[in-house]
């Protein structure tokens, strides 16, 4: 298998910066790397305080749900984040969070649409509301799986919290943190009663493109992995 100890470290560590950063509550949320090009992936494990992890607890999983390695049980979100590597082969890193600003559009159920260039050249030109499904649920997996066909990098989870993608764990990460950013600031727009701007259209379009584009380019990247190795 590619590279499972460095993934493992990978996982650790980017749940440690995102709880402290306050993004990561308690022991809610959990955080996956796709290993290499491959049909496995390291997450966190289920509902263990953050800061007590070693290495040692990341599980590498395998995409039919069978755990490879890990001393603990891997999250009950498990499924829902092999769902979506499998969905959109461009993500290599999923972060799932509770945090705060994004829950509180999780719990108006409402989306927030395109208002800064910067958020749109990350995380699209939409944060959808994937419907609700109790945590762990076959139905959530399903809702996230259908609404990551959008090809955005960040959503709100209905009643529950947030979801972010990216085509590294570096991108996750900060699509985050822009989440986080964006929604507060749109939170804050809302609480004047006044009406938002939102970004020009051909400016959205345009910038949406771009990333799309470079995420088409890491899929075709995958795809001459694969040839190579025959
Ligand atoms: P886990 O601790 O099993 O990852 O669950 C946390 C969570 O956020 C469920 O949605
Ligand atoms: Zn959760």
């Amino acid at each position: 298998m590619v590279d499972s100890g460095s993934a493992r470290n990978k996982v650790l560590e980017a749940a440690l910066a995102l709880f402290r950063r306050g993004l990561l509550v308690g022991t809610g949320g959990n955080v996956s790397v796709r290993i290499g090009d491959d049909d496995f992936l390291a997450i966190t494990p289920s509902q263990r305080d953050y800061l007590e992890l070693t290495a040692d607890d990341i599980c590498v999983v395998a995409f039919d749900g069978t755990q490879i390695e890990g001393t603990s049980s891997p999250s009950v979100e498990t499924r829902m984040h092999t769902s979506i590597y499998q969905a959109r082969p461009d993500v290599n890193a999923i972060v799932h969070t509770h945090q705060v600003h994004a829950s509180v559009f999780a719990i108006l159920g409402l989306p927030i649409p395109a208002l800064t260039d910067e958020q749109v050249a990350n995380i699209g030109n939409t944060v959808a509301v994937v419907p609700y499904g109790l945590s762990g649920s076959h139905d959530l997996m399903a809702n996230i799986a259908a609404a990551v066909s959008n090809k955005c990098n960040a959503f709100v989870l209905q009643n529950h919290g947030a979801l972010l993608l990216g085509i590294d764990m570096e991108r996750a990460l900060r699509n985050a943190e822009l989440l986080e950013k964006t929604a507060h600031a749109y939170q804050m727009v809302l609480a004047t009663g006044k009406a938002a701007a939102t970004l020009p259209e051909d400016v959205e379009v345009a910038v949406f493109d771009m990333l799309k584009s470079e995420q088409r380019t890491e899929v075709r990247r995958k795809r001459k992995a694969r040839e190579a190795q025959g």
